[in-house]
C-alpha cells in the first residue's frame, strides 16, 4: 500500500490537537468558533484576510497552535467518520448555561463516546443572567460525565462567546488534553492527511481544503486525494496567503486536483504522476464496482461484521440499541453485554427510549454497528438512509431472540436471520364504531400489501403498541384476500379495540426458522 508507512518513534514531533465544536443548536457552536478564531495572534498584523476554508488554526501568545474545525455540529463530525476520516483529537462539547443539556448535546456526548475522542465541556453563555453553570454539571453527571469540579477527569470551563471570556481557559485545557494524549506526527516524510471540504470555483478550479495529518505538503508535490489527482499549484492558509508548505495539523487549500474530491476523502502524496494516475484510476474503477455492487445488494454492516469476526479481523460486536421503555433498553444491554467471551467482545454504543432516526442510522454507519430496534421502528428518512449507507437494522419484540442473534455474532457463526416477513404499511386515517363488531379502522396502504390473516402490529409515533392478528380485511363491504399500496382498505383486530387516527399498522407473515 501507498499509506500507513510507519514511522520510527525518533522521528515523531509534537503536533497541534485538531478540534470539533459540537452541541445543541443556538448553545453558541458558532459564536465559539468566531470568537476563538480572534484570539490566533499570528494573523493580526502580518495581514491576510479571514477566509472559510472548513478549518483554521490560532498561534496563542505561548506559540502553541491549536486547530480548529470550523463546520459545527455532530452532523458533520458523523459523516466524516463515516467516511473513514478520523481527523478530530478533541471534542469540545458546548453547553449553554441558561438551557442546560438538551438532546443534541446528548447525541454529541454519544457520538464522541462512540468514537473514542476526549472531551471538553464549555459550559457558555456564562454572562446571562440566568446562567446556571452547576445545573449543567448536574445534568451532565446522569450523562455519565463527571466534571472536573466535581470529581472527575472531564475538563469543564465557563466561557462566554459573546463577552470572549473564558476562552484562554478554555485553550490551555485544550492543550492540556492535548499534552495527556501525546499527540505526535513525523513532519519529515510525504504529507498525508484528509479532504475537509473541496468546491470547484470558477477562476481558479478545483479547490480542495485539506487537513495535513502526516508529514508536510509542499508546493510541487504530486497529490491524490480520493479518486482525483494533481500537482499542487499553490497551498492557501485560512487567511488566504500562499504559503510553500504545510506541516501536521495544518489546514490548506489545495489548488491544482484534477476534479473535485468528497469531503472525508483520504490524500496522500505520490512520487510521481504516474503512481498518481494509477491510483486515481484503480479507485475510480472500484467506486464503479462498489455502486454496481450496492445496486444488487448493499452489503450491510451486519454481514461486514460477520466477515471481519470469521476472519479474526475484529474483537468486537458493535450494537446500538433502541427500545420502547428504559427497561427494556435497560434489560437488552445487560443481556448483550453478557454475551461476550474471551476473543470477541460486545460493544453497546447507546441504549435508548425511542423510534429510531437519522442520527442513530449516522451513528450505527460511523461505528459499524447494527440497530437492535425492541418494540420500535425507524422513521421512514431513517429507514431510507439506513437502506443507503448499509446499515442493518433488526427489529425484535422477545429479549431472548435478541441474545440469540448477538452470540451468533459473537462467535462468527451466522449472520442473524429474518424471522419474519416484511409485507407492508398501512395508515389509520379514520375509526368507525360498528355495532357487534367493534372498532374498524378505515385505512390507507402506504407500502407493500396488507394480507388476509396476516401478523399485525400497531405503531405509535414509531413504537410498538399492539401485536396480534387481523380479523377482518374489507375493500368497501366485502372480505378480501389482498389490498396493494394506493388503495383503501377497512381493517379489525383481534381482541383490540384501542385503535386510533394515525397510527400505522405493520403486516408481516412469520417465517419458520430452522432450529
Ligand atoms: P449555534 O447554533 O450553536 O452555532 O449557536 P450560535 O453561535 O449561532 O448562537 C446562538 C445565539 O446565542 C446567538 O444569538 C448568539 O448571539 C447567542 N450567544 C452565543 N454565545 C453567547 C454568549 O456567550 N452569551 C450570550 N449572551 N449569547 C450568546
Amino acid at each position: 500500500g501507498i499509506e500507513g508507512v510507519e514511522d520510527a518513534p525518533e522521528d515523531l514531533r509534537p503536533r497541534p490537537p485538531v478540534v470539533t465544536i459540537m452541541g445543541h443548536v443556538d448553545h453558541g457552536k458558532t459564536s465559539l468558533l468566531d470568537a476563538l478564531r480572534t484570539t490566533d495572534v499570528a494573523g493580526g498584523e502580518a495581514g491576510g484576510i479571514t477566509q472559510h476554508i472548513g478549518a483554521y488554526q490560532v498561534t496563542l501568545p505561548s506559540g502553541s497552535k491549536i486547530t480548529f474545525l470550523d463546520t459545527p455540529g455532530h452532523e458533520a463530525f458523523t459523516a466524516m467518520r463515516a467516511r473513514g476520516a478520523s481527523i478530530t483529537d478533541v471534542v469540545v462539547l458546548v453547553v449553554a448555561a441558561d438551557d442546560g443539556v438538551m438532546p443534541q448535546t446528548v447525541e454529541a456526548i454519544k457520538h464522541a463516546k462512540a468514537a473514542n475522542v476526549p472531551m471538553i465541556v464549555a459550559i457558555n453563555k456564562i454572562d446571562k443572567p440566568g446562567a446556571k453553570p452547576d445545573r449543567v454539571r448536574q445534568e451532565l453527571l446522569s450523562h455519565e460525565i463527571v466534571v472536573e469540579s466535581m470529581g472527575g477527569d472531564v475538563q469543564d470551563i465557563e466561557v462566554s462567546a459573546l463577552k470572549r471570556t473564558g476562552l484562554d481557559k478554555l485553550e490551555e485545557a485544550i492543550l492540556l488534553q492535548a499534552e495527556i494524549l501525546e499527540l505526535k506526527a513525523n513532519p519529515d516524510r510525504a504529507a498525508e492527511g484528509a479532504v475537509i471540504e473541496s468546491r470547484l470555483d470558477r477562476g481558479r478550479g478545483s479547490v480542495a481544503s485539506v487537513l495535513v495529518q502526516k508529514g508536510t505538503l509542499h508546493k510541487g508535490d504530486i497529490v491524490v486525494a480520493g479518486t482525483e489527482w494533481g500537482r499542487v499549484r499553490a497551498l492557501l492558509d485560512d487567511r488566504g496567503r500562499q504559503v510553500t508548505d504545510a506541516g501536521p495539523s495544518m489546514p490548506v487549500e489545495v489548488l491544482g486536483l484534477s476534479g473535485v474530491p468528497s469531503a472525508g476523502a483520504p490524500f496522500v502524496v505520490v512520487e510521481n504522476e504516474n503512481r498518481a494516475r494509477e491510483i486515481s484510476e484503480f479507485r475510480q474503477r472500484k467506486l464503479k464496482e462498489h455502486q454496481v455492487a450496492g445496486q444488487v445488494a448493499a452489503r450491510g454492516t451486519l454481514d461486514q461484521m460477520l466477515a471481519r469476526i470469521q476472519a479474526g479481523d475484529q474483537k468486537e460486536v458493535s450494537v446500538l440499541i433502541k427500545a420502547d421503555v428504559q427497561g427494556s433498553a435497560e434489560a437488552i444491554q445487560t443481556t448483550v453485554l453478557k454475551l461476550a467471551n474471551e476473543e470477541v467482545g460486545v460493544r453497546v454504543l447507546n441504549a435508548s427510549v425511542g423510534q429510531i432516526t437519522e442520527s442513530d442510522v449516522q451513528l450505527g454507519k460511523a461505528s459499524d454497528a447494527v440497530i437492535i430496534a425492541f418494540n420500535v421502528r425507524a422513521t421512514a428518512q431513517a429507514r431510507q438512509l439506513a437502506q443507503r449507507e448499509g446499515v442493518d437494522i433488526r427489529y425484535y419484540s422477545i429479549i431472548y431472540q435478541v441474545a440469540d442473534d448477538v452470540e451468533q455474532l459473537v462467535r462468527g457463526k451466522q449472520a442473524p436471520k429474518h424471522r419474519e416477513k416484511f409485507l407492508g404499511y398501512a395508515e389509520i386515517r379514520r375509526v368507525f364504531e360498528i355495532s357487534k363488531v367493534g372498532k374498524v379502522a378505515g385505512c390507507y396502504v402506504t407500502e407493500g400489501v396488507v394480507k388476509r390473516g396476516c401478523g399485525v402490529r400497531l405503531l405509535r409515533d414509531g413504537v410498538v403498541v399492539h401485536e396480534g392478528d387481523l380479523s377482518q380485511l374489507k375493500r368497501f363491504k366485502d372480505d378480501v384476500k389482498e389490498v396493494s399500496k394506493g388503495y383503501e382498505c377497512g381493517l379489525s383486530f383481534a381482541g383490540y379495540n384501542d385503535l386510533r387516527e394515525g397510527d400505522v399498522v405493520e403486516c408481516f407473515e412469520s417465517e419458520l426458522v430452522p432450529a
